[in-house]
């Protein structure tokens, strides 16, 4: 079977291009590398076809179909979850996806897998949030691009006959991730192991998933769904907050006494605007399909932190 990961250069897109080639799928990587290191596939290399490509040029992305396509997994995007560029945002996870969707269609190819995220949620009122809550009004300009994105998919699905699987995943965390409050956190603390500077106030709760669990939860959703528009939350079954996030990168660090300088951020202690202060998801209906993470939110930060102080360290 032929799958073409888009994003498979960047952080969770070559995980799972390593993993679909263990699987035994060809697996063609189709990115632009604005973001995405051709390093992250070094044990792959020999495996993956590597196509360079846009996703907003539809005469690149006829590249990646010049052969026969079964399966897409479609996870790249601009995922700055900051207020950004909205043009970016738009071009990036709309436009694209909705030239990629047009892409599959012109080629017959039918399934599709989509890296959506909890920020479609927004601030929901009711945590652990599940996949049918009722209002969905995302807070950040991030948050409403892959809503719209899953919108087209859930269209597509209906009007087109495509199978298509969102999978709306909370923070992943682990080697390779080059953004996200783990990776700052240790990169601050190797400029200044006295002081530490976090956004907000410290009291954000969040979700952690370890990203082979992502991974397999990628694989678990995909190959359950029968067809027609599904989506699924992929987290860890806790959730804890930037302080915890803090208190295990400085145990990892080895470090004590540090002096945290919280930045009081913004609308009652956010990040950032738009940063969504309390997130955590139902994964009932994932692990009722039968995956489960490995870790929770603590194990996995643990590893993450690790992970990055080795990729960090002069
Ligand atoms: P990443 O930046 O490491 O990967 C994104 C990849 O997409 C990169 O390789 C980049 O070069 C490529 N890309 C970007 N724009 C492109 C374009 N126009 N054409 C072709 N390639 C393009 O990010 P990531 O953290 O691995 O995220 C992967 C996906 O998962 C994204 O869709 C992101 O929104 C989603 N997601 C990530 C997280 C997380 O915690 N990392 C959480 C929820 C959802």
């Amino acid at each position: 079977m032929r799958v073409v990961v888009t994003g498979g250069a960047g952080f969770i897109g070559s995980h799972l291009a390593e993993r679909l080639v263990r699987e035994g799928y060809s697996v063609v990587v189709f990115d632009n590398f604005s973001s995405g290191r051709i390093e992250n596939l070094l044990s792959v290399l020999d495996e993956v076809e590597v196509v360079r490509g846009d996703l907003r040029s539809p005469s690149d992305l006829e590249k990646a179909f010049e052969k026969r396509v079964d399966a897409v997994f479609h996870f790249a995007a601009n995922p700055e979850v900051r207020v950004g560029d909205p043009q970016e945002h738009f071009e990036n996870n709309i436009l694209a996806t909705h030239n990629l969707l047009e892409a599959m269609r012109r080629h017959g190819v039918r399934d599709v897998v989509f890296a959506s995220t909890s920020t479609v949620y927004g601030d929901a009122k009711v945590l652990p949030t599940p996949e049918d809550y009722g209002s969905m009004r995302p807070i950040s300009l991030y948050g409403a691009s892959k809503l719209s994105c899953e919108s087209l998919l859930s269209a597509y699905a209906h009007t087109f006959g495509f199978k298509a699987v969102a999978l709306r995943y909370a923070n992943v965390v682990g080697p390779r991730a080059k953004r996200g409050v783990v990776r700052d956190f240790v990169w601050k603390l190797l400029q200044n192991p006295r002081e530490l500077e976090i956004l907000g106030d410290g009291t954000q709760k969040k979700s952690y998933v370890w990203i082979e669990d992502a991974v397999e939860a990628t694989l678990h959703a995909w190959l359950a769904t029968q067809g027609g528009f599904e989506a699924y939350n992929v987290g860890s079954e806790d959730s804890i907050t930037v302080v915890e996030v803090a208190d295990i990168v400085v145990e990892v660090m080895g470090l004590s006494g540090v002096h945290y300088k919280f930045t009081g951020g913004v609308d009652g202690g956010r990040g950032w605007v738009g940063d969504v202060k309390y997130m955590h998801l139902d994964i009932s209906k994932l692990v009722s399909l039968g995956w489960k993470p490995k870790h929770n939110s603590r194990e996995a930060v643990r590893k993450a932190a690790k992970n990055a102080l080795e990729e960090l360290k002069p």
